[in-house]
């Protein structure tokens, strides 16, 4: 058959959670917790479904969800989303991204990517006919070159995705950032993918900067949130897509005939949760603990930090003064020889792109990380 992705395998994220469990390594690679959730979303999930909330939600979520997230987005970011117009919940982030480009790409159209970018991003481009067009982040802080941005915006050009807190460099854009974005689209007529699904994990003291928070730029954007990163459940494939009414209907003309709705009992769930701010606003405490917890263990180890992580649950480590195997083998080698899988971030780069440097996810259990951390003591410095 002719293949709509000939040059693409498997997600590094499963080849990488694969190993691990066949070699019984310590899985810092894939990104979620290793924690269980709050018990009193588990309660509310279980009542829900005794209370027969067990069918078909509407097509665009349940309307209690959507009013109690416009309410939290309007008071967090200042706007004024209509929960009926310009919200809807869809099964996970990646999904939202994929029906976001599905919804605005014509075939020969192209997309701005900044690189290293999440692994989703350039197939769903493709598979949409569209071209992407990556552009590198300045390395090692992996904040964006502006003037590469501007010179590559062409008449085909009809959209950037931005992903802020970053995965993988937890970079965080910053109010200057969007100033720029604003500056160098606001003559065109290019839409902007935001994906913000990492937004309540902002570490030593940085705020987040939506979209949303700058009316400019939300009237040509599809934002991308995720349940999964806010309340440690990945595993619900639980999120949702906001994006001013126009965009939002035909955004709900594809979502209708790729999933229709959401599973209903946790859409009821996450309505009642959502009540408890206290839920997300202690989010960057939670996290700056386990970042730090990290980073100090780290410290004894031969691995090189450029740059702490300012926000998402990743940092980035070089290996420079371990080998220099290329970052894939690397990450392969440390799962199998010392039990501890990680990502190697060249899987974002389109081609190949390969800085020695590897992730590690830190939404875990302190024990794990000081396990993980043990296991890799036995590195030698070369
Ligand atoms: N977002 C998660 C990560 O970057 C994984 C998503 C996935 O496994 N598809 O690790």
């Amino acid at each position: 058959m002719v293949s709509k992705l000939p040059n693409i395998g498997t997600t590094i994220f499963t080849v990488m959670s694969n190993l691990a469990k066949e070699h019984n390594a310590i899985n810092l690679s894939q990104g979620f917790p290793d924690y269980p959730i709050s018990p009193v979303l588990v309660d509310l999930v279980t009542k829900a479904m005794q209370d027969g909330y067990n069918q078909y939600a509407p097509m665009i979520g349940v309307p209690e969800l959507r009013i109690a997230l416009a309410e939290k987005m309007n008071k967090l970011y200042q706007s004024s989303i209509h929960p009926d117009t310009e919200i809807t919940i869809t099964p996970g982030g990646t999904y939202a991204i994929y029906a976001a480009f599905t919804t605005i790409l014509q075939a020969g159209d192209e997309v701005i990517v900044l690189e290293p970018a999440y692994d989703s991003y350039i197939p769903t481009i493709e598979t949409n006919g569209a071209k992407a067009i990556c552009i590198p982040l300045r390395y090692p802080d992996y904040s964006v070159d502006w003037e590469l941005v501007k010179a590559s915006i062409t008449a085909k050009t009809k959209a950037i995705i931005i992903n802020t807190p970053h995965n993988p460099t937890g970079y965080v854009w910053t109010h200057d950032d969007m100033l720029k974005l604003d500056e160098v689209t606001k003559d065109t007529s290019m839409y902007i993918i935001s994906d913000e699904v990492y937004e309540h994990i902002t570490l030593d003291g940085r705020t987040h900067e939506s979209v949303l928070k700058y009316p400019s730029l939300f009237a040509r954007s599809i934002v991308i949130y995720s349940f999964g990163k806010v309340f440690h459940t990945t595993g619900w494939k639980m999120g949702y897509c906001v994006a001013p009414a126009e965009l939002m209907n035909e955004f709900r003309k594809i979502h209708q005939f790729l999933s229709f709705t959401c599973n209903t009992p946790m859409q009821v769930a996450l309505a009642q949760f959502l009540t408890d701010e206290n839920e997300y606003l202690l989010l960057p405490s939670f996290f700056e603990q386990k970042r730090n917890l990290l980073l100090e263990l780290l410290r004894d180890l031969p691995f090189t930090i450029h740059q702490k992580a300012q926000g998402s649950y990743f940092q980035l480590a070089s290996y420079e003064k371990i080998n220099d195997m290329p970052d894939k083998e690397f990450a392969i080698w440390l799962t199998k020889e010392y039990g501890v899988a990680t990502i190697p971030v060249s899987a974002f780069n389109h081609n190949g792109k390969d800085d020695k440097l590897i992730r590690f996810c830190f939404a875990k259990k302190d024990e794990t990380l000081e396990l993980a951390c043990q296991r890799l003591s036995k590195l030698q410095q070369r």
